[in-house]
C-alpha cells in the first residue's frame, strides 16, 4: 500500500515512503528488513516532524505483530508488544494490580515510538518514560533478533535511539504496585513567584505542570498530581480552582482527567486527558526544549521575554520537570531537567521564524529540543548537547553499517549530511 498523502497525527508531515508493511510474525519482519535498503518503524504517528518517515523506502507498523505480553512479577517487569499503546498497557496492568511510574499527557502513543524519543511526563523525581525500560527486543539491519537488558554495554545508547538501531518488537518496562493519585488545579499564579520559586513549585506533589498562554500578567494554571492527602501541596499565590479546568483556560474540560482532589488510579490521573478521549488528528503542532533544572528560572525569564512573539501563535505553554537519567540521547541525560513545552497553532512557517530566535536565545543553557517535536537546529547544534553522542554514532554504525534505518531526519539532525 502506498503511503503517499498519509500524514502524521498533526497533519504537518506527509509521509514520503513508498509503502507500509504490517508483518504478523517476527520471521516476516526480518525478511522485510533485510529485503529493503531503506526501512523504518512507524509508531502511532504522533511525532510532529519527519522522524518516522523513510523517503522512497518501507515503513513498518507493528500493530499486527504476534508477540506476547508477559508479566514477570518476580522481576517487576512487563514485556509488552512494541506497537501497543500506553493506554492499553496501563489498563492491562491496572487489572493486574500493577502500575507504571508515569505517563505522558496523551495515552494513545505507542510504547516503542514513545521510548525512542525520550517522551516524558512530569515530576522532579520521575524519569522520562524511557527510564522505565528494562529491556528491548529488536530486529537489526542484519535481520538478527537482538535482546538488550539494563546493564548491558549498549543498553543506555539503545533505549532513546530514534528508530535508528532497528525495529523494536517488544519492550520490557518496570512495574510497581498500583497507586492512587489526586489532582488539584490552582489558577492565576503571580508571575514573579513562579519565576523565582520555579523549582520549588515543580517539586510539589508527584507530578506537576504549569500552564500559561504568556498573554496574561499571571501564570494561568498550576496542576499538581499528588498522593491522596498530601498536605504539602500549595498554590504559591494561585487560587484553588472550584471547577474542573482544561490546560487552555476557557476550553471545555469534559475530556480532562478528574481534578478537584478526587483520588483515582494512577492511569486516570497522571495523563491530562482521559483514556477514552481519542483525538484522531490534531489542529496543533508542538515544540519542547530541555534545560538543566538549575537554569530553569533563567530560561523562564528568556521565554517570558519572547511573550509578545509567542502568544499570538500559541495555544498553551506547559512547564514540567524530569529527573536526570543515563540514556545517551535522552533530553534529561545527566541533568535534572526543566522542560518548556509549546502547543502551537498549526502555523508552522511563523512558528519556525520564532523558533530560530528562541532556540538561539536558549542555546546559552544548552537547551536540547524534543526529538519528536518541531525545532530548527541541525546536527552542528545538536551534537555538542549530548556528551555520549559520538558513542551513539559508533553504536548506530556498528548495528546499521549500510544505513538501512537512516532517513532525511537523521541525515539532517544526527549525521549533518543534509540541511
Ligand atoms: C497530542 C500529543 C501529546 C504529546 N504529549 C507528549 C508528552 O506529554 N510528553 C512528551 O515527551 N511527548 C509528547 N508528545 C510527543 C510524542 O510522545 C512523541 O512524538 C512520540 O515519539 C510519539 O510516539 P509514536 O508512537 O507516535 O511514534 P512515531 O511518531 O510514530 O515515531 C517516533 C520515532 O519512533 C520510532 N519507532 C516507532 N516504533 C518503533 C519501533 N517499533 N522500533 C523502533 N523505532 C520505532 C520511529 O521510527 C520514529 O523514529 C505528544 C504528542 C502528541 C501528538
Amino acid at each position: 500500500m502506498r503511503v503517499t498523502a498519509e500524514r502524521n497525527w498533526a497533519g504537518n508531515h506527509v509521509f514520503t515512503a513508498d509503502r507500509v508493511e504490517r508483518p504478523t510474525t517476527v520471521e516476516e519482519l526480518r525478511g522485510i528488513v533485510t529485503g529493503n535498503p531503506r526501512v523504518r518503524a512507524l509508531g502511532s504517528r504522533h511525532s510532529f516532524n519527519d522522524l518516522a518517515d523513510s523517503a522512497g523506502g518501507v515503513l513498518i507498523e507493528l500493530g499486527e505483530l504476534d508477540v506476547p505480553l508477559d508479566i514477570d512479577r518476580d522481576a517487576s517487569i512487563v514485556w509488552a508488544p512494541a506497537g501497543m499503546r500506553y493506554g492499553d498497557l496501563a489498563s492491562t496492568l491496572q487489572a493486574e494490580g500493577l502500575a507504571l511510574h508515569n505517563l505522558a499527557s496523551l495515552p494513545h502513543i505507542s510504547l516503542a515510538g514513545t521510548v525512542a524519543t525520550g517522551t516524558h511526563g512530569s515530576g522532579i523525581r520521575n524519569g522520562s518514560l524511557a527510564t522505565a525500560v528494562a529491556g528491548l527486543e529488536l530486529v537489526t539491519a542484519a535481520g538478527e533478533v537482538l535482546v538488550l537488558r539494563r546493564g548491558d554495554a549498549d543498553f543506555d545508547g539503545a533505549v532513546v535511539s530514534l528508530g535508528a538501531l532497528g525495529i523494536v518488537t517488544r519492550v520490557a518496562l518496570d512495574v510497581q504496585p498500583t497507586f492512587q493519585i489526586e489532582q488539584r488545579v490552582f489558577v492565576d499564579l503571580p508571575m514573579d513567584v513562579v519565576e523565582t520559586r520555579l523549582l520549588e513549585i515543580l517539586g510539589v506533589g508527584y507530578s506537576t505542570s504549569l500552564f500559561t498562554r504568556w498573554s496574561e500578567p499571571t501564570i494561568d494554571q498550576l496542576w499538581v498530581k499528588s498522593e491522596p492527602g498530601d498536605d504539602s501541596v500549595q498554590g504559591f499565590g494561585g487560587t484553588p480552582s472550584a471547577v474542573a479546568m482544561h490546560p487552555i483556560a476557557g476550553v471545555d474540560a469534559r475530556f480532562t482527567t478528574d481534578q478537584l482532589q478526587s483520588p483515582g488510579p494512577w492511569l486516570d490521573r497522571l495523563p491530562h486527558f482521559k483514556l477514552e478521549f481519542t483525538p484522531s488528528a490534531g489542529e496543533e503542532i508542538q515544540s519542547e526544549f530541555f534545560v538543566d533544572a538549575s537554569d530553569g528560572p533563567a530560561a523562564f525569564a528568556v521565554v517570558k521575554g519572547f511573550a509578545d512573539r509567542i502568544a499570538p501563535l500559541l495555544f498553551v505553554c506547559e512547564i514540567r520537570a524530569i529527573a536526570a537519567d543515563d540514556l545517551w540521547l535522552s533530553g534529561a541525560y545527566g541533568r535534572p531537567t526543566v522542560a518548556f513545552h509549546f502547543t502551537w497553532q498549526s502555523r508552522e512557517d511563523e512558528v519556525r521564524e520564532v523558533l530560530v530566535d528562541l532556540e538561539a536565545a536558549l542555546a546559552e543553557f544548552g537547551a536540547r529540543p524534543h526529538w519528536g517535536k518541531v525545532f530548527t537546529a541541525g546536527a552542528e547544534q545538536i551534537r555538542p548537547l549530548y556528551p555520549r553522542f559520538d558513542a551513539f554514532l559508533e553504536l548506530r554504525d556498528r548495528l546499521d553499517p549500510e544505513g538501512r534505518f537512516r532517513n532525511d531526519y537523521t541525515d539532517r539532525v544526527i549525521d549533518g549530511t543534509a540541511s
